[in-house]
């Protein structure tokens, strides 16, 4: 592959930015990525920081990703009627069948939400 900018001299390299070859004498390191010029550069660096906002909204890459608020939401309805059920089972002297069934569906909701977040990697 040859540079784009200077026939003859063989690339080192692709900018990562718009994707010209790149030789010896015309590459430039942004730090982030290689690119061809200072325009690619400042390009690059907007790109490479964008990325990492992205990361932290989707909780991508994050060593211990917090639970998606989603399943937060349905524990927090589980929580409530279990503990209603529980309260009512001891109260009536019987178990109330009804909450302490509705909060074990709540919390199956909770595991498969949980679940698909973690395939979708999102955080929400
Ligand atoms: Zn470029
Ligand atoms: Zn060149």
């Amino acid at each position: 592959m040859e540079c784009f900018t200077h026939a003859g001299s063989s690339a080192v390299g692709v900018c990562q930015v718009c994707g010209k070859a790149v030789c010896h004498s015309c590459v430039v390191d942004a730090g982030v990525a290689i690119v061809c010029s200072e325009v690619c550069a400042k390009e690059a660096v907007d790109l490479h920081e964008m990325n990492q906002r992205g990361k932290k909204i989707y909780g991508i890459g994050v060593a211990n990703p917090r639970i998606p608020s989603g399943v937060i939401a349905w524990l927090l309805f589980a929580a409530m009627f279990g503990g209603f059920g529980i309260y009512q089972s001891v109260v009536n002297r019987e178990p109330e069948w009804f909450f302490l069934a509705f909060a074990g569906i709540l919390i199956v909701i909770a595991i498969i939400a949980y679940r698909r977040a973690k395939e979708t990697g999102l955080q929400c």
